[in-house]
């Protein structure tokens, strides 16, 4: 039964992400085909270091998964929580939306992560965890992600062995931030990942230009080595984004391919997303849709703004968790 209900709600996802592509006024008015739950406020792929971690309101977050899968059915949920440790708060969060048949997928870079950690987060019902590292290197590791080598791996370890102990299902992702300095070092990392039990090993494009990792020969290399999404579209984004300066987000539209400068970002269609002190958006770098106070709803169907801006937004990404929708690049496990 829980199968049955997971692949209808894969596909109702899958309808959605696709639904929020077409054109004004179809795509942009669309149910969201996820909910992200933003515990910390750096996207996968950014570095955490110095980020102010706010106390998240636990009860507005309990209350938007319960709302929206009362109102929408269950869909994915993401949870981010790259630079923070995950807490009995989060605990009680992922284990509410499994109940409610919602996959649940955890960002995070292994701070904190350690064996009891790794085991509550398998018993809780996470479906899978992506962790960032970009580097065996410290320094580089320190510079790229903001936290430590020793973090980050260990916290695959763990997730590795609660894993085996308990034969639960879990996804594990190793995610690599394609950021400049992290090349020396690709090679043993995907290595080391793939030793210590990973599923899958995938990119994580930089949010901004300014500090994309080489390019010539080495997408050749990813693909050789298994990485995933390291597709034709995805590199001619990074080739055009390699030029931008970081100012904004993504890349010009104007230098995208021609059916997405058609259409309007999907983000909107594809997430609605809560931070921690209860701020509802789909897009993290335009002005938010407001504040949630007694329904996440609400905010989203009286929003004009914010779906204005994306509408007329002048840059497009390509990033797992924003624009390329609720999924880790790659194969899902069964219901995604
Ligand atoms: S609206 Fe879409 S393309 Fe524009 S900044 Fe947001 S995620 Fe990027």
């Amino acid at each position: 039964m829980r199968i049955i209900d997971r692949t209808r709600t894969a596909m109702l996802s899958t309808a959605r992400r696709w639904a929020a592509r077409l054109p004004p006024p179809v795509g942009q008015h669309l149910s969201p085909a996820s909910l992200a739950l933003h515990l910390s406020p750096v996207i996968p792929g950014e570095c955490s270091a110095n980020m102010e971690i706010a106390t998240p309101d636990w009860s507005l977050l309990r209350q938007s998964i319960v709302e929206m899968v009362a109102e929408r059915g269950a869909m994915p949920v993401q949870v981010f929580t790259v630079g923070r440790a995950l807490d009995e708060g989060a605990f009680r969060i992922i284990r509410l939306a499994h109940r409610l048949d919602c996959p649940v997928v955890v960002w995070s870079d292994g701070t904190g992560l350690d064996s009891t950690s790794a085991a509550e987060l398998v018993d809780v019902g996470c479906s899978a965890v992506a962790v960032t590292v970009a580097s065996l290197d410290d320094d580089v590791q320190r510079a790229v992600v903001g936290n430590s080598v020793v973090e980050a791996t260990d916290a695959i370890v763990a997730l590795a062995a609660a894993r085996a102990d308990r034969g639960a299902p879990i996804r594990l992702h190793l995610a690599l931030p394609w950021s400049a300095g992290v090349e020396p070092e690709v090679r043993g990392v995907i290595g080391w990942a793939n030793q210590a039990g990973v599923d899958a090993v995938t990119i994580l494009s930089p949010v901004r230009g300014g500090q994309v990792g080489p390019l010539e020969e080495w997408t050749e290399v990813l693909r050789d080595a298994g990485v995933e999404n390291i597709g034709v579209e995805s590199e001619r984004y990074l080739r055009v984004l390699s030029n931008e300066t970081g100012g904004q987000p993504g890349i010009p539209k104007a230098s995208s391919p021609l059916r997405a400068r058609l259409r309007p970002c999907p983000v909107v269609g594809t997430r609605i997303a809560i931070d921690a002190k209860g701020t509802v958006f789909s897009c993290p770098f335009h002005p938010p849709m407001g504040r949630m106070t007694d329904s996440i709803l609400t905010v989203w169907q009286k929003d004009t703004s914010h779906r204005n801006a994306v509408q007329q937004c002048t840059r497009r990404c390509r990033h797992p968790t924003l624009a390329l929708g609720p999924r880790l690049p790659g194969r899902w496990p069964i219901g995604f």
